[in-house]
């Protein structure tokens, strides 16, 4: 079969994992295999699997759950927070029905208090993640908050957190971020092999595929083949190329992606926690693991953390290796910290990148789609 026909296949296979992973998950828990869910990229999955566990992000991207979420927690509150706590309040993600723990972070206002409500009909570890990252007693509480959640898996589970098996999940899950870096930097080609919509396709999908080893050979093979076929010419056509920052999407909030594809641009890397933020660092291999692990995750550069350097930083290497014509900061409605940061996020842009910027606040809703394709079209004719 050709690669025509076959990596747009895989790609729709991706984009339909996180349906299919209920089957698989349903087998994991009958095979009394645990299942930790998550909300966010500072939580180190190599705790949980080192004692066994699978691990599943249970961040909802529909608004199907939000007027339940509405009867405990206010409107003005951002979607990504509302739809979770609905769709585990309603039991309607079997994702958040098999998992045996739910481990939640202080990130944002919002989602540390919602867990407080969630912990009334599920299990719920909270991290206390520092504000800062930058001085010691910061990186001293982070270290200290993973030894806890290490603590309180095994005692959930079970089963001990060993060394071996800890620096074991450590390598896997570097080869895991190392694969998926591996396919999403495709989009650094020019003119672009892939679009947006397929690279987001993998990247989201990939969360869903349990198996990590499967998972590690079809991306390196998905990126390889790629690149081969973009050298044997196969290209799209040269376009606006534009990087995503911002809040995570997935589901619901893919429809900023394919405003701008369909308004005449091309999204050729996503910065936030759906792409880069979460992956482009490794957990080193080396020392000690538990320093290792508190390097690693507050290097993320989050809107919850001030400052918040790390996201400039992160920004500007990839506005130059995806060599990025613009950037699109989306913004999920009611998010306070990365809606303040958006003005420095434009200041950095347009100072040191001397490239457009433009801020997009939505929701997980539809009603916005013409006033978006309207900003997105707009934007695109400038560049
Ligand atoms: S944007 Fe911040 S709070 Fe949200 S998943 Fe990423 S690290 Fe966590
Ligand atoms: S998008 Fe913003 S408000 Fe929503 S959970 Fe993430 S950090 Fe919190």
């Amino acid at each position: 079969m050709s690669l025509i026909t076959e990596l747009p296949a895989i790609f729709d296979q991706f984009s339909q994992a996180r349906q299919k992973g209920f089957v698989t998950v349903m087998d994991l828990k009958e095979q009394g295999i645990p299942l930790v869910g998550t909300y966010c990229t500072f939580m180190p999955q190599e705790i949980p699997m080192a004692a066994g566990a699978v691990v599943v992000s249970l961040c909802s991207t529909s608004d199907e759950t939000i007027e339940e979420a509405e009867k405990d927690l206010p409107r003005n509150l951002c979607p990504l927070i509302k739809s979770s706590y609905g769709f585990g309040k309603t039991d309607k993600c079997p994702y958040f029905y098999f998992s045996d723990l739910v481990v939640g972070e202080t990130t944002c206002d919002g989602k540390k208090k919602m867990y407080e409500y969630m912990a009334d009909f599920k299990p719920v570890h909270v991290m206390q993640l520092p504000n800062s990252t930058a001085d010691a007693a910061s990186r001293a509480l982070w270290k200290a908050e993973i030894h806890r959640l290490k603590e309180a898996v095994e005692q959930q589970f079970g089963v001990p957190v060993t060394e071996q098996a800890l620096r074991e999940a450590i390598v896997l899950k570097n080869q895991e971020r190392r694969a998926t870096a591996n396919f999403y930097r495709v989009g650094q080609l020019n003119p672009p092999a892939l679009s947006g919509m397929d690279i987001l396709k993998v990247v989201y999908g990939a969360t869903f595929r349990f198996d990590k080893k499967a998972l590690i050979n079809e991306l390196n093979d998905m990126a390889e083949r790629a690149r081969q076929d973009w050298q044997d010419g196969k290209r799209l056509e040269a376009r606006p190329r534009i990087l995503i920052t911002g809040c995570p999407i997935g589901g619901a909030a893919e429809k900023v992606v394919r405003a701008i594809e369909e308004n005449g641009g091309w999204v050729v890397g996503f910065e936030n926690c759906t792409g880069a933020k979460a992956t482009e660092r490794c957990v080193e291999e080396t020392g000690d693991m538990y320093d290792a692990l508190t390097d690693k995750y507050l290097a993320i550069g989050c809107s919850c953390i001030s400052p918040n350097d790390q996201r400039l930083k992160l920004l500007s290497e990839m506005v130059e290796e995806y060599q990025a014509d613009g950037v699109v900061d989306v913004i999920l409605q009611a998010c306070h910290t990365y809606a303040v940061e958006s003005l420095a996020i434009k200041r950095h842009v347009r100072d040191n990148h001397h490239i457009p910027y433009i801020a997009i606040e939505t929701d997980y809703s539809t009603s916005d789609l013409g006033q978006l394709s309207t900003r997105v079209a707009a934007f695109i004719e400038m560049l």
